[in-house]
């Protein structure tokens, strides 16, 4: 057992996991005791998978095609989410170790849906990762409609986020799209049908096969049910794509503490009246009458009361 090797977890589906060792790429289990030390190191927390994309691993060969994981590495940071399959509260780790979290959304089909960026900006928060805002299809932004969407991009970056307008039809925008991926490990995260597939298609073709259900490519079928899975990119760089994120469960946030969450509203929490403010209809409170002089946006206290809801 001394010849262990470093790897990165490429794709995960429950108890089998393929990890990147360089030269190859081998099918691995993950070994009884490393999955028990897992769980003890946790205590009460229990992981969807222990194990998760991006991870960096040991592993042990078996041959050619197979090893077994030996010891989990560990994480930088991790995004993660509550795992919509259960009834508990259960983490589930959609990828680690990465350098930022592409965010994308569409102008039009889907309508641009800023709930859910909203959110993964706190998903990206709480696990210590750098987002970038992505909206594409920006050929479907009409003349009329322009200035309501230029208000609410600038409100993103008034707040300090990269907010980036592509479309597929503009080369420049995927220029920029491919130059913001470069040397770096992104995830990208967003709805069904934003263009995920196709931003990524237009900076590599073949890259976004997903959408395509290719899957001849892998003997081992492997398009099926892995939530997020690592390609590596020509320019340098790796990307996580998930298909398979359209619910986003907060995970890693205390739910008392979502307004810290906003940093427009956690700079004006102290000027409340009441300490444990929830800015719902408690008087003088600074956050809604922040809103009412415009200086919160109104969206984006929608979004706070949206998962306040949820998650009191
Ligand atoms: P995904 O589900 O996020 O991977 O989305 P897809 O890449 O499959 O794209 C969904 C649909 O949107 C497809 O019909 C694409 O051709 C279309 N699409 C993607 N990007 C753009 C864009 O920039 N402009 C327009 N007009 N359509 C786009
Ligand atoms: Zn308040």
């Amino acid at each position: 057992m001394n010849n262990k090797i470093e790897g990165r977890v490429i794709s995960a589906r429950t108890s089998f996991y393929d990890v990147d060792i360089g030269a190859s790429v081998l099918r691995c289990q993950l070994r009884g005791v490393v999955k028990k030390k897992l769980r003890s190191e946790i205590g009460k927390q229990i992981y969807s998978d222990p194990i998760s994309v991006g991870d960096k691993v040991l592993v042990t060969p078996i041959d050619n095609e197979e090893g077994s994981i030996e010891d989990l590495l560990p994480r930088d940071n991790k995004l993660s989410r509550r795992d919509p399959n259960r009834h508990r509260e259960i983490e589930q780790i959609i990828v680690s170790n990465v350098d930022q979290a592409i965010i994308v959304g569409s102008i039009h089909s889907p309508d641009l849906n800023c709930r859910f960026i909203d959110r993964f900006l706190i998903l990206a928060a709480a696990g210590n990762i750098n987002a970038v805002i992505c909206i594409n299809k920006a050929d479907l932004l009409n003349e009329y409609e322009q200035s309501k969407f230029y208000k609410t991009f600038q409100v993103y970056e008034d707040l300090g986020y990269q907010l980036i307008l592509t479309s597929i039809h503009y080369q420049e925008t995927i220029d920029q799209f491919r130059s913001i991926l470069k040397g770096k490990l992104s995830v990208i995260v967003g709805t069904s049908g934003v263009g995920k597939s196709s931003l990524l298609n237009a900076i590599q073709p073949n890259l976004g096969l997903r959408t395509h259900e290719v899957s001849s490519k892998t003997k081992k079928g492997r398009h099926t049910t892995t939530l997020v899975e690592l390609f590596d990119l020509e320019i340098g760089g790796k990307v996580a794509d998930t298909p398979g994120v359209r619910e986003v469960g907060l995970w890693g946030v205390n739910p008392d503490h979502i307004d810290h969450y906003f940093p427009e509203m956690e700079s004006r929490i102290s000027a409340c009246k009441f300490s444990d403010c929830s800015h719902l209809r408690e008087p003088n409170c600074a956050i809604i009458e922040a809103v009412k002089q415009g200086e919160i946006a109104a969206f984006r206290y929608e979004s706070y009361l949206a998962l306040l809801g949820e998650n009191n």
